[in-house]
């Protein structure tokens, strides 16, 4: 299918499909009375996405019976599935943290662990988690990981806590993609390795569900223990202390993929924010008509269009010079994306008055997904460190050059 076709199959997929599906699942989530079960119309929306030609459209390498989009074609896809965040990217294969764990398989996977764990997941029959962070280290700074794996015999053993695992208190999700330290003699950089758990593995523990703000998102995000946890030593992804360069892989497109749907949460709610006032009165005027409110219009407007030519600058970058050069352009975009989409949903859930807080508006769960983005795949500060990071060294590599550029100018005139 070319991609503007796509784009159309896709909105017409959100009129016709998903947005009437938002008050079903809700109600259907109410009845089952756990948090964490599957409500009956996730599969009827996912076989509606199947039948529509949208399934597994993220992932760039070539898997059998997959078409690879760009990430610059993929953006205005994951953008609208963004609107209807909870529902779209699950319906159709492309939600966190499956996403990443499905390209990091695709690229380092050996032929056996593709066949046991990519090939239901690309075919959307199971779910898998990402299990980095820890309760006891700063883990915005990955060499800090502490989680032990080692090496007795032929299996490896696993001891630690982890947190904030995302998915892994659902019941469809089977496999814990594992980092921790493997190599603690190696450098900084090479000390740790990725194992493939299988979640029922003895020694595992789901602790207790970390609450977002109060909230216990569907998607759960677990606290777990592994204690004396024992698997084959095949279940090794990769080489060891190949880990935190996967882990690095993983993200790129896994942070470039939030701010896609960052942008079309921010959309929607721009869109409610419009609907809302231009229906009320308030002192004789409409509300759309108050210069505040107008100002909002405009302000979220433009600073929504200013982080979509950012986002497909970072994928036009990815798509022609590759992920590591486009790392810290991938990194600013975490740092404005996720930021921006919290202040325009901010805005119209003030515009909207009491009613954008409660249930009958998407706007409040949006905002809490929105502002949890500033921390999930590394906070803001850490990806402001990046960019200051490659900014510094652009300019003093052209200071150092040979060929007279601005900055030697600005040098002379400091020094003179
Ligand atoms: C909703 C949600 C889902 C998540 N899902 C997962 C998941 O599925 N799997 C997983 O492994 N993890 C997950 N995480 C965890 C997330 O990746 C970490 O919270 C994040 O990397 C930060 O680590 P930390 O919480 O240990 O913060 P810390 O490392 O303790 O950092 C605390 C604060 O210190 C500041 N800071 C850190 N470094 C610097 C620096 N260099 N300069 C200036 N300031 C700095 C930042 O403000 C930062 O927020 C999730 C988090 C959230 C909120």
């Amino acid at each position: 299918m070319q991609v503007p076709q796509l784009t159309e199959t896709m909105t017409d997929f959100m009129i016709s499909s998903v947005y009437p599906a938002e008050a079903v699942y809700a109600r259907q989530l109410e009845e089952l009375g756990d948090p964490h079960a599957q409500p009956p119309v996730m599969e009827e929306l996912k076989a509606e996405a199947r039948r529509r030609g949208l399934w597994n459209l993220f992932l760039p390498h070539a898997e059998p019976g997959h078409t690879p989009l760009s990430n610059v074609e993929y953006a205005p896809i994951a953008e609208i599935a963004g609107r209807s965040l909870h529902l779209a990217p699950e319906a159709m294969n492309c939600s966190a943290p499956d996403t990443g764990n499905m390209e990091l398989l695709s690229l380092f996977a050996s032929p056996e662990q593709k066949e046991r764990w990519l090939a239901p997941l690309l075919d959307g029959k199971i779910r898998s988690s990402y299990v980095m962070t820890e309760p006891e280290v700063a883990s915005a700074d990955a060499s800090n990981i502490s989680f032990t794996i080692e090496r007795d015999g032929d299996e490896l053993v696993l001891n630690g806590k982890k947190w904030w695992i995302s998915g892994a208190g659902r019941p469809e999700c089977t496999l814990l993609i594992v980092l921790g330290l493997s190599e603690p003699e190696g450098s900084r950089h090479a000390r740790h390795s990725v194992v493939l758990v299988p979640k029922d593995t003895p020694g595992i523990t789901l602790e207790r569900e970390l609450t977002v703000m109060g909230y216990h998102p569907h998607d759960s995000h677990m606290e777990i223990n592994f204690d004396n946890v024992r698997v084959p030593a095949s279940s090794l992804l990769g080489r060891p202390g190949q880990g935190f360069a996967m882990a690095q892989a993983r993200l790129g497109p896994g942070r470039i993929h939030h701010c896609m749907r960052l942008i079309g949460m921010a959309e929607r709610a721009l869109e409610i924010m419009v609907h809302r006032t231009s229906s009320r009165v308030a002192f004789g005027v409409p509300l759309v008509d108050q210069g505040v409110i107008r100002e909002w219009i405009a302000d979220s407007r433009v600073e929504i269009d200013q982080a979509r030519h950012y986002t497909m600058h970072a994928a036009h970058l990815m798509d022609t010079v590759g992920n590591k050069a486009a790392a810290s352009e991938i990194s600013g975009i975490k740092v404005v994306v996720p930021s921006m989409a919290t202040r325009v949903i901010d805005r119209a859930i003030q515009a909207c008055g009491a009613a954008g807080l409660s249930q009958d508006f998407p706007l409040a769960r949006l905002w809490v997904e929105a502002r949890t983005v500033r921390f999930a795949d590394g906070p803001d500060e850490v990806h402001r460190r990046a960019v200051a990071r490659t900014e510094i060294k652009r300019l003093q590599s052209a200071l150092d050059g040979e060929r007279p550029t601005l900055a030697h100018h600005l040098r002379q005139e400091q020094n003179s």
